[in-house]
């Protein structure tokens, strides 16, 4: 079975762990094993996902840089209620070319997403922005929600197919 190590980063309170209980445990904000991985089929092949949840230390520049050279895969995560989540996650794409694409990498895997889908009153980031931008990168663009449990096994299933074709 193939084992894939993705990063979920984003600014915190973004709601990457919640995001991450949801894949892993099928609830919401509740305990989950710290080793976070799950073996999961995606078009009928198992994997095996190790998934590092960048909690609250997504400050730190230089931890930043280890975590991206220790992952293939990205899961860039902004919340849909805050425009300046959505502007880091460009700082932290650009972070990722850095780094991956001197070590020969053409194409790196990664999926935007856009989390709280659920809060539509507060929303400040529009579904055309996130589309704009998985266009100029290649990639695919998710709207989630962590708390009512929208898109987040695509997400994973998507990261997933990318890194099988790297
Ligand atoms: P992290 O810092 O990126 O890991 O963010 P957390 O997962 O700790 O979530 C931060 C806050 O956002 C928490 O209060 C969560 O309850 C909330 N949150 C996370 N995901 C969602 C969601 O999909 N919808 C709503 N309404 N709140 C969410
Ligand atoms: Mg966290």
């Amino acid at each position: 079975m193939r084992v894939f190590q993705c990063a979920v980063m984003g600014s915190g309170g973004v709601g990457k762990s919640a995001i991450t209980v949801r894949f892993i445990n099928g609830s919401y904000l509740e305990w989950y094993d710290p080793t976070n991985r799950k073996q999961f089929s995606v078009d009928a092949q198992p994997c095996l996902l190790e998934i590092l949840d960048t909690a609250g230390i997504d400050q730190y520049l230089t931890l930043n840089d280890m975590f991206i050279r220790e992952s293939e895969g990205f899961i860039l995560v902004f919340s849909l209620c805050q425009r300046d989540t959505f502007e880091e996650i460009i700082r932290t794409y650009d972070a990722i070319q850095r780094i991956k694409l001197p070590e020969g990498n053409q194409r790196v895997p990664i999926v935007i997403v856009g989390n709280k889908s659920d809060l539509v009153d507060e929303r400040e980031v529009d579904s055309t922005e996130g589309e704009k931008l998985a266009l100029e990168w290649q990639c695919s663009y998710y709207e989630t929600s962590a708390r009512i449990s929208t898109n987040i096994t695509a997400v994973f299933e998507n990261i997933v197919r990318q890194l099988r074709r790297n």
